[in-house]
């Protein structure tokens, strides 16, 4: 394909971005992060963050130290876990201390371990130096819009220097941090990957918009994931009660959006504690009190 052969090595043989690969390799994320910063409509806070993990599910949340004491216990006895991922289950960037207390841990004691995070970018810039010189792969950023019209109908709020701003204004805040953000990554060679969440009735046709703006900053891949919309008592997933998207709709944005940037159709959304390979979920075997007797 088009990309670049340093970006299609790493690529290849990673096991969310290669369909091949994901039948060899295992990732796991660890729940170190519970807080967030922002809210999106479509959110139910007592579940996972929906940047990259399947909302309607509760991670089992760690400290960093028992993270990786997981991590350690997972690679001893899954061989192929290679990758490692912090992705909630709130916003990882908006608990720095502990998602970077992780990520310096493990890049002193699993050199080996290939890093990445998923963000919904607000407090990105202030940590993208930081993050580029740890083992970090490539970075997640969720945008789900470039413009602040749009943005006001998918974040009522935002929590930025210590104050709640609302509306229109928090939306420009947060598209600016998310763009600054990615271009710090792209900047300092860190893989940027971006997730949009497709919400039917307000992004669906601007997502073309949001793809190629992100292309032409250098995010190497875009990644189109539906709204999950669970019903629970009753109701809709998410304060304004959407609809997720149908197959049709997912696909044919998806064929709009593709260009030539390589998209993704294998996410799985996992969960913010999930182990194994990709489609299997082995996070069972490795609670803490399991962790603790394998010493
Ligand atoms: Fe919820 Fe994630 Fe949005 Fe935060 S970024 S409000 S945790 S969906
Ligand atoms: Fe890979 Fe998507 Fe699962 Fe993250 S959520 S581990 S990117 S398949």
């Amino acid at each position: 394909s088009h990309l670049p052969e340093a970006i299609r090595a790493k690529v290849n043989n990673h096991p969310c971005f290669s369909e091949d690969a994901h039948h060899h390799y295992a990732r796991m994320h660890v729940a170190v992060a519970p807080a967030c910063n922002i809210q999106c409509h479509y959110c139910n806070r007592k579940y996972d963050c929906s940047n990259e993990s399947r909302p309607g599910v509760v991670s089992e949340l760690l400290t960093p130290d028992q993270a990786v004491k997981k991590v350690l216990a997972v690679a001893a006895n899954i061989p192929q876990m290679t990758v490692l991922g912090i992705a909630g289950p709130g916003d990882p960037l908006a608990n720095p201390e502990r998602t970077l207390e992780t990520f310096r841990q493990l890049s002193e004691k699993a050199p080996d371990i290939r890093l990445c995070v998923s963000t919904n970018g607000l407090a990105l810039p202030a940590v993208a130096e930081e993050l580029s010189k740890h083992n970090i792969e490539h970075v997640t950023i969720t945008i789900n819009c470039v413009d602040p019209d749009v943005g006001a109908k998918i974040y009522p709020w935002i929590f930025w220097n210590n104050r709640r701003v609302k509306g229109r204004k928090a939306a420009e805040i947060l598209i600016e941090q998310q763009q600054k953000g990615l271009e710090m990554l792209v900047e300092r060679g860190v893989l940027v990957k971006v997730n949009s969440v497709l919400i039917p009735g307000v992004n669906d046709e601007h997502l073309k918009e949001v793809s190629r703006v992100v292309k032409a900053k250098g995010a190497f891949l875009h990644n189109v994931m539906p709204l999950i919309a669970e019903e629970e008592h009753g109701t809709f997933y998410g304060l304004m009660g959407q609809r997720g998207p149908t197959n049709e709709e997912l696909q044919t944005l998806q064929d709009a959006c593709a260009g030539d940037m390589a998209m993704m159709r294998h996410c799985r959304q996992c969960r913010a504690d999930a182990v194994g390979m990709l489609g299997e979920d082995r996070g069972h075997e490795f609670t803490l009190d399991k962790i603790e007797t394998m010493e």
